[in-house]
């Protein structure tokens, strides 16, 4: 049996007639930057996630950086963020000038833990501390962070929030969703997300008029009126194809969504049945919307082993991530080291997503606890 770890095939097979009549009418209206269909779905993205305002972007990353500038940090600012998530978060705050600090996680959500937050800012000298603008929690594998805790501390200080939600749309937290949980919320549309483009795209959602008007001016170089620049911005313009796939696509998101949490649910029930559980560690829901971009499991040794052996069989896997932030090499300068954030670093060591995709079968995902089952029993 043959199990990737996403087929994006079988979901393209189901919307394929009306992606070919969108595209047809692009193409014949030449009109391929920006415009209507860009519009139509910053408003249907802003109605999803319950914020009143959406920007349209060239990435998820560009999402980070154009929010990023918008809020105005910049050089010898600081921003605190997790160490184990997609390069992207914090290479987003260098790209600005400013500096990440980096926050370990809970080990039960791989979330910026509020508790670590709360010792890293005790220990800032107050020098340091006023120098930091943003946090940028990451709602990681479509699971929200603690945003109450962190909000709360947040606003004591005066730091912005900046979501990192390019895995979280339509997750919630007490009811709210991603991307209306701080002053920005950052999602990807590139093609592996919940929500994916046929290329790179990406949305800034905002509940502040202020911070949506500066997101459209710095989107476009940051002309105002065009030509005109009291601020320097960047092409961060999405495109009208990328933005009318996403549209057709969004309407079937609850579906795909409400597949992939059955798929994890029946993952949870199998392992169990299997007695897996003492073994691997299924993901711990603490949020009321978890949305699965990846179903992580962790287990105590062998992870690398365990990942090799699957794919031998013909099993999609994949290790995120397996070098925390604090540790790559162009941070070296930031003068971390090993030790420094256990709980990201024994997750990026031990992690291993297996597909949880929506049009995944009972009897595959039924091969890939017997796989797990029988190397834990000693098949390599
Ligand atoms: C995918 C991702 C990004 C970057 O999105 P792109 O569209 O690939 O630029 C940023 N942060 C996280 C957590 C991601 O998963």
């Amino acid at each position: 049996m043959n199990v990737p770890l996403l087929d994006l095939k079988l979901q393209y097979a189901s919307i394929k007639d009306e992606c070919l009549k969108v595209t047809e009418d692009i193409y014949n209206s030449q009109h391929f930057i920006l415009g209507p269909h860009v519009e139509a779905l910053e408003s249907e993205i802003g109605s999803y996630c319950g914020a009143d305002y959406a920007v349209g972007v060239s990435s998820g990353t560009d999402a980070l950086l154009i929010s990023l500038m918008a809020a105005g940090v910049g050089s010898g600012d600081k921003v605190l963020t997790s160490p184990y998530t997609f390069f992207a978060t914090a290479g987003a705050i260098a790209r600005v000038g400013a500096i990440p600090v980096f926050v370990d996680i809970d080990p039960d959500t791989y979330n910026l833990s509020p508790e670590s937050l709360d010792r890293i800012i005790e220990n800032m000298p107050a020098e340091e501390k006023r120098r930091v603008k943003a946090i940028i929690p990451v709602h990681l594998y479509g699971q929200c962070a603690d945003m109450d805790e962190i909000t709360a501390i947040a606003q004591q200080n005066e730091w912005l929030i900046i979501e990192d939600a390019a895995q979280a749309i339509g997750s919630e937290y007490k009811g709210k969703r991603a991307g209306a949980l701080g002053e920005f919320g950052c999602f990807s549309f590139f093609p592996s997300k919940n929500l994916g483009g046929f290329g790179d795209g990406g949305i800034v959602t905002t509940g502040s008029r202020q911070f949506y008007d500066m997101l459209v001016i710095l989107r476009v170089h940051g002309g105002h009126p065009k030509y005109y620049h009291r601020y320097i911005g960047g092409n961060f313009r999405l495109d009208a194809l990328q933005a009318a796939i996403v549209s057709i696509k969004l309407k079937h998101l609850d579906t795909w969504t409400a597949g992939r949490q059955a798929n994890a649910e029946r993952y949870r029930r199998m392992f169990e049945d299997e007695g897996l559980t003492d073994y691997i560690k299924v993901p711990v829901e603490k949020h009321d919307r978890h949305i699965y971009n990846q179903f992580v499991i962790e287990i105590p040794g062998e992870r690398d082993q365990l990942k090799d052996f699957l794919l031998k069989n013909n099993i999609g896997c994949e290790i995120y991530y397996p070098v925390p932030l604090h540790l790559q090499a162009c941070f070296s300068y930031l003068g971390y080291k090993t030790g420094d954030f256990p709980h990201a670093e024994y997750a990026a060591g031990h992690s291993l997503a297996i597909p949880v995709y929506p049009e995944l079968t009972e009897p595959q995902q039924s091969y890939v606890v017997e796989t797990i089952k029988a190397f834990r029993n000693g098949s390599r």
